[in-house]
């Protein structure tokens, strides 16, 4: 089981040992204690005086002297990390962490960590060789990992660099097996910063000895350290083995997005083996294509989905064809895809893009209204908005019969989308925005940012405008999950449709296609209700 480690700073022993009591009280498996800039008598005390573990047993520690040159705050001589390891040895630490550069600088502390790390019987802490980067991944990466890996005398290669992409986390997971099937050693490898954070979040899965996570926001010892709730919670560690099926988002930004959360939960509960994590990738269409690359090329990574969210979703539609996979009919002509699956039966390896916006839209739609999407053929529609979202709803309401009239701002794009979808096979018409109040359609559809979290006062039809009891208003938006435009709408008695409806159903269709088995939409419903609700 890969442990999860809290680094804790012993900078100020009062606050250190705060922080070792925090630690123990929260079933860490083992905290890192960061001896940079402490004095061997403290570090010492903090590791003599450390309170229990969950299991009864003194809690476990890392003792780490990090050197400025790495990234932390070590100026001392060799001859004090000689002593520090000494120290670390006599209080029955389970590792010291000693750097690369050191190790082969002096002969001294080599000789003086073997005589009392790592003996055979297990007594002993054991040495956690390590090298650091922050500016970027080393010019010579493989040639110093190899080089650390055939050094005798240690237990564990630990590596880390500031990633500069998603492909490069993924490098460090590949370089973990490697190391493990080339030279039969335990490692480490981590990549920092956002684009990194994948190599943390999968540590479990590709049987990393450890990572380091932190007890809350605001603690981190090095950029892009999830928390170890996250971690245990949200990224499923318990759960995740060598075979464990890889999903994810990938978008820029993407922090926000509430998608793992929804999965996840879902995986869970129907007994999926499968975790689901969020890919940061940088908008041009190269740095997509190549993260897409990497995942599906890393040896053990099982990728089975992708969700493709702003900016990359004209990038996946361009990435699937160039691949060789196929796109289902409608999401071709809509001309985008939220959806990649990597087949794994039948033609395995094989790419499947399909677009769930306007499937799931369509869904919330007629499931509001007590109907299937095909029950939609001859309503009239009226959708308010020309962009992305309205698009792919125009087409989905065209494509089963609808009748639509697209009203927008600037009415040139309302014409030009109208033409394009008009008798596919359904007829879709665009009118003029002042003319909204006089439209007789059965559905309202805002696909406008108009009424969206900040600018929760705005909305897309004119305040007093009538619905009747058999009307039904649509809004894409989910934040808020009740809009202006919803409210006007329900308080004359319409039935109306929250965003979150067809975040739930676009989400609910990936997972089918994800897990082939029936999403729990009531578990996504409660968690984005949760997630959502107010204040905002
Ligand atoms: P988009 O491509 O930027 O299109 C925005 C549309 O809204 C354009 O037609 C634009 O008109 C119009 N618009 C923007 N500001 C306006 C204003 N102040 N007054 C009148 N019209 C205005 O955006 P999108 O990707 O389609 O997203 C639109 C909405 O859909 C967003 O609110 C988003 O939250 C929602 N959405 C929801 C989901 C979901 O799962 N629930 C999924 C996707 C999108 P012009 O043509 O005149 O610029």
């Amino acid at each position: 089981m890969t442990a999860i480690v809290i680094p804790i700073f012993a900078d100020h022993p009062d606050e250190a040992m705060t922080h070792l009591r925090a630690a123990a009280a929260s079933g860490a498996d083992m905290v890192e204690l960061r001896c940079d800039r402490a004095s061997l008598e403290t570090v010492r005390r903090l590791l003599r005086q450390r309170p229990e573990s969950a299991g009864g047993k003194r809690l476990p520690v890392i003792v780490t002297f990090r050197s400025v040159a790495e990234g932390g705050g070590f100026s001392g001589t060799d001859e004090m990390l000689a002593c520090g390891v000494e120290i670390a040895a006599a209080e029955q630490a389970a590792y010291v962490d000693i750097e690369f550069a050191a190790w082969r600088r002096s002969e001294a502390l080599r000789r003086r960590a073997a005589a009392v790390c790592g003996h055979p019987d297990g007594a002993g802490p054991r040495v956690i060789l390590s090298a650091h980067d922050f500016s970027g991944r080393p010019a010579d990466l493989r040639e110093r990992v190899q080089a650390m890996a055939e050094t005798p005398g240690h237990a564990v290669v630990k590596i880390a660099w500031k990633a500069a992409n998603v492909a490069e986390a993924v490098e460090a997971l590949q370089l973990v097996e490697e190391v493990r099937q080339r030279y039969g050693r335990e490692m480490v490898a981590l990549t920092m910063g956002e684009s990194g954070q994948l190599s943390r979040l999968l540590a479990a899965k590709f049987r990393q000895p450890f990572t380091f996570a932190t007890l809350s926001r605001g603690e981190e010892s090095a950029p892009g350290q999830p928390t170890v709730a996250e971690l245990r919670g949200l990224y499923r560690w318990e759960a995740q083995a060598s075979r464990t099926a890889v999903c994810g988002v990938i978008g820029w930004p993407v922090g926000h997005s509430m998608s793992p959360a929804i999965h996840n939960a879902g995986f869970e509960q129907v007994g999926f083996d499968g975790v689901y994590v969020p890919l940061p990738v940088e908008p041009a269409y190269e740095t997509f294509a190549s993260a897409v690359d990497a995942l599906r090329d890393c040896p053990g990574m099982n990728l089975r989905g992708l969700s493709v969210t702003i900016p990359h979703k004209e990038h996946a539609i361009r990435y699937v064809r160039e691949r060789g996979g196929r796109i289902d009919e409608l999401s071709a002509h809509i001309g985008v895809i939220n959806t990649i699956i990597f087949e794994t039966q039948g033609q395995a390896g094989r790419l499947y893009g399909l677009n769930t916006d306007y499937a799931g839209a369509l869904d919330a739609l007629a499931g509001a209204m007590g109907k299937r999407r095909e029950d939609l053929a001859g309503k009239r529609a009226a959708v308010l908005g020309a962009g992305g979202a309205a698009r792919a709803i125009v087409a989905g309401l065209a494509h089963y019969g609808a009748a639509t009239v697209i009203y927008n701002r600037t009415p040139e794009r309302a014409r030009a989308l109208a033409e394009e979808f008009n008798g596919t096979p359904g007829e879709v018409a665009a009118a003029l925005l002042e003319s909204l109040s006089e439209s007789c359609c059965d559905v309202y559809i805002n696909c406008t940012p108009l009424g969206m979290h900040p600018k929760i006062e705005g909305c897309p039809v004119p305040e007093d405008m009538t619905f009747s009891r058999e009307k039904v208003a649509f809004d894409t938006i989910y934040n808020p999950l009740e809009t202006k435009f919803l409210r006007i709408a329900a308080a004359q008695g319409a039935t109306t449709v929250p965003g979150v409806e067809m975040f739930v159903r676009q989400g609910a269709i990936q997972f089918e296609h994800f897990t082939g088995r029936p999403a729990p939409v009531d578990t996504f419903r409660a968690i984005l209700r949760k997630h959502l609700q107010p204040p905002w």
